[in-house]
This record gives C-alpha cells, sequence and structure tokens, in this order.
C-alpha cells in the first residue's frame, strides 16, 4: 500500500528515485535558509526514442465546478489528460466524476490534495493569499487523504502529487518524496489558474514544444480556459502533437526555471 510508504523510510531511502535528489538538491543549494524558500517546480518529459512531439496535458481541479465544456472536448477529440484532483473537488462533484470514470482509458486522475492546501511547511506562512501547512503533520494528511479519495473514487491509486498552487519548500517536497509521491511540475503555464483571455491561452498554446508538460484549470466553467484550450488543443492536433498521460512517463526537472520571483516573495 502505498500509504504505508511513509513508514517504510529505510527501504524507500536505497531506491529514492533520482528526480527527488535533484529537486533536493536544487533546493539545498538555493542559499543559506534554504528551507525558508518555496520554489515552482518546472519538468518536462523524460527524453524518450520515441516521437519528439509528446506533450503532455495536466488539468487542477482544485475546489470549484466542473468544466464540462473542456471534458467533452478532449473526450471528443480523444486527447488524453493528467487530472489533478482534490478531495474537496471530487465531493462537490459527483457528475464531474462520473463522466472522467467513464473515460478513464483517456484520463489519469493523480493527487491535488484533501483541501487545496499549499505544500508550504510553516505557522503562518502563505502562498497567493492562501494559508500553508502548520507542520508537516498536516501536510502529510494532505497528501495521503487526497490520494485515498482518488482510489476510493476511481479504484486507482495515484502515484503523481502537485500541490495546491504548485509552490513548495524543502521540507514537504522531501516529505512528499517520501509518502511515495513524485511531485509534477510544468512547463508551459497555459492559463494562469483560469484566469486568461481566450486569445493569451492560444497564444501561450502556440508555443508548445515536444517534451512539455502542460498545465491548466478544469474547474472554472465560467472562464476563458474550454474556449481557449479548445483552439490551441486542435492547432497541436494539426502540428502532429501526441498526448500522453503522467501514469505513461516520466518527467525530468528544468534546474534553471527555479522560480526567483517565489523565493524573493516568501523572503520578505
Ligand atoms: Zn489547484
Amino acid at each position: 500500500m502505498k500509504q504505508s510508504g511513509y513508514f517504510a523510510d529505510e527501504s524507500f531511502n536505497k531506491m529514492k528515485p533520482l528526480r527527488y535528489v535533484i529537486l533536493v538538491m536544487m533546493l539545498a543549494t538555493l542559499s543559506v535558509g534554504a528551507e525558508q524558500h518555496t520554489v515552482e517546480i518546472h519538468d518536462q518529459l523524460a527524453p524518450q526514442t520515441q516521437s519528439n512531439l509528446r506533450v503532455a496535458l495536466t488539468l487542477d481541479a482544485c475546489s470549484g465546478k466542473y468544466d464540462g465544456d473542456l471534458i467533452n472536448f478532449l473526450i471528443l477529440n480523444q486527447i488524453p489528460a493528467t487530472i489533478f484532483a482534490t478531495k474537496k473537488w471530487l465531493d462537490k462533484n459527483p457528475f464531474g466524476l462520473s463522466v472522467i470514470k467513464a473515460h478513464l482509458d483517456l484520463f489519469d486522475v493523480e493527487d491535488h490534495g484533501e483541501n487545496h492546501i499549499p505544500a508550504v511547511i510553516g505557522a503562518g506562512r502563505k502562498v497567493y493569499g492562501i494559508p500553508g501547512e502548520p507542520d508537516v503533520i498536516h501536510l502529510r494528511r494532505e497528501v495521503i487523504e487526497g490520494a485515498r479519495a482518488i482510489e476510493e473514487a476511481t479504484g486507482v491509486a495515484p502515484h503523481w502529487y502537485r500541490g495546491a498552487t504548485a509552490e513548495y519548500n524543502q521540507q514537504a517536497i522531501e516529505e512528499i518524496g517520501r509518502l511515495g509521491y513524485k511531485i509534477a511540475g510544468f512547463s508551459v503555464n497555459a492559463d494562469t489558474g483560469a484566469t486568461l483571455k481566450k486569445v493569451a491561452i492560444e497564444q501561450r498554446l502556440k508555443h508548445v514544444k515536444g517534451g512539455d508538460v502542460i498545465i491548466a484549470h478544469m474547474n472554472r466553467p465560467a472562464s476563458d480556459s474550454a474556449e481557449g484550450l479548445s483552439v490551441g488543443l486542435t492547432h497541436l492536433l494539426k502540428k502532429g502533437f501526441v498526448f500522453v498521460r503522467l501514469d505513461q512517463v516520466e518527467l525530468m526537472v528544468i534546474p534553471e526555471k527555479i522560480d526567483k520571483k517565489s523565493q524573493r516573495r516568501d523572503d520578505r
């Protein structure tokens, strides 16, 4: 059972995945007091001998509603995606969940936490105004209960974790790894939390390259996300891009893309 991974410390340490070691090293080298910094992790698909036109579409279901237009577009066009859902979203959107469950051939559902709390540990710390976790016990609960909800809802246990706001501090990164989950970063932010207008989303998707991991949102049906993504993704299909899910691939950290701004923001 994945949930017992945290207790099986010694065996986990022997088989620490390389990407986890790189993440920890990346943070450790930032500066003295690295545990105070947060980073936005940027990833791309690990290279394979197959097509270099592979890309991954990841959709966050934070809290809020179900964007049926977006999911229906993906089903109609047979575009696979990885959905990062919280327990909160699953509980509030039974219809959306039923559509996803009817298409598990297309959608891989992964862990976005129990209550959409950022994976940043420390009393009083916030990311984009959202309070983080007071201590590591709360982080563990967020990760484990999020995973349990997904397994109960879909019958498939998640292996990837993406924290709310996609920002992490070192202690959180280490703990998520110890619990047995791989952290899913991204390389193209398509809709900036479902706040971008249609044309801006299309523009961002025009710049997608092979190996990119796209992040967008499927929890704000009133936003322009479905419309912008429909046009942008159709364009990518025409260019010959092939969409893969995170349960089919490994990701590679792009270390040079550590977000210096978020470090500064956190220093204040
Ligand atoms: Zn989210």
